[in-house]
């Protein structure tokens, strides 16, 4: 465990960032062209272990003044430090500046800000991790890291491992928040304790399987492509590429394209007009069943003589849940985390106190019925 250490660093010193020696360490990222590039807030996180401090007291001391905002305005944008936009720039630019480094742009999303139009719910609200990934970088003794891909909302599982990500940890049956300031990759906020544990993995597979796999592959070849130097697709190019591709695919019959990516006939419309761009899973959906690679896609530089029409069945495309639903599925794996690793049983009070839950006994009646009496 880390103990809380400020920075042993004279105020002259720190003041004085003209030098060419870089301020923090000049820490190499993991990963970059690769599909498990890093993500930026585990280089901030790996960043602070290499100066033996708490991500906290790195950020409170050497990055949010030079932000030029609060901690409480960092922490407010915790959600914005591997994605696109301002925020991110800013903190790019300032821990190169502190690194002198000049690639931690390729641990965000900022190069595919266009595969985005919505612009939130990008990553998941909770830290998710591959339990087996951790214990074999520990195996081996490799840098513990969190994989950007890893927080990419679509992503539930491992490519590699084909197990489901975790998101409850398994010593103190927490959810943590995606980023905090006791964040250290592989180990959880709350309890401190490492991630990398032995318990049931749950295998993905059937449809789900084969939705993970499409999803994570070409989320993976988008990452692996974070540092390439050829331009990206403008907006209004998007809205042309679709109806290009309609015309390949169904000969630009609205009904029917809408039926071979399972959307309305409304939708497509839209996006044929240049009134909406399709949002990331349908861009990718768009892709798969016309056989172009998203990141050709994204990169405007598709095949449009190869663009085919696959017919995925319907039954492919996975109803996406939504914000209730991934909420009752989380307390649900606090909840059998509880029951697994707490003798005696903990009381409905105490769960609700800890869920800041009320409803547990009415929406988990099996569960609840394993509490103590309260
Ligand atoms: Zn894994
Ligand atoms: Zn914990």
């Amino acid at each position: 465990m880390i103990k809380i250490q400020h920075l042993i660093i004279s105020k002259n010193n720190r003041e004085n960032s003209s030098s060419t020696r870089s301020r923090l360490f000049n820490i190499e990222p993991i990963g970059i062209g690769t599909s498990s590039v890093e993500s930026l807030r585990s280089y901030i996180g790996r960043l602070a272990i290499g100066h033996t401090v708490r991500v906290g007291d790195l950020l409170k001391y050497e990055i949010v003044e030079k932000l030029g905002i609060t901690e409480y305005e960092f922490y407010s944008n915790r959600s914005q430090i591997n994605k696109f936009g301002p925020f991110t720039e800013n903190l790019v630019s300032v821990l190169e500046e502190l690194t002198k480094r000049t690639d931690l742009g390729y641990l965000t999303l900022r190069k595919w800000k266009n595969a985005f139009p919505n612009r939130n719910g990008i990553f998941h609200q909770h830290l998710k991790w591959c339990t087996k990934c951790l214990m074999e970088l520990r195996d081996n003794n490799q840098d513990i890291y969190e994989p950007l891909i890893w927080t990419i909302y679509c992503i539930n599982m491992c490519p590699k491992h084909k197990i489901e990500l975790s998101s409850v940890c398994p010593h103190c049956c927490k959810s943590p928040k995606s980023f905090s300031p006791r964040y250290r990759p592989g180990y959880c906020p709350h309890c401190e304790k490492w991630l990398g544990e032995e318990i049931p993995f749950k295998e993905i597979v059937g449809i789900e399987l084969e939705r993970q796999l499409m999803l994570s592959n070409a989320v993976g070849e988008l990452l692996s492509h974070n540092n390439v130097q050829s331009k990206t697709i403008e907006k209004e190019d998007i809205t042309v590429s679709i109806i290009r591709i309609m015309e390949k695919a169904t000969k630009g019959n609205n009904k029917e394209f809408a039926e071979l990516i399972n959307k309305s006939r409304d939708l497509i419309w839209l996006w044929k007009n240049g009134k909406r761009y399709p949002e990331f899973e349908s861009l990718i959906d768009i892709c798969e069943a016309t056989n172009i690679k998203v990141v050709d896609f994204l990169l405007n530089r598709i095949e449009y003589s190869s663009v085919e029409n696959k017919k995925i069945p319907h039954k492919k495309i996975l109803r996406k849940k939504s914000a209730v639903e991934r909420d009752y599925v989380q307390i649900e794996k606090q909840l059998e985390c509880s029951f697994l690793n707490e003798y005696p049983p903990p009381s409905l009070a105490e769960l609700k106190k800890r869920l800041n839950y009320n409803k547990i006994r009415e929406k988990f009646p099996l569960l609840s019925g394993m509490s103590t009496l309260n």
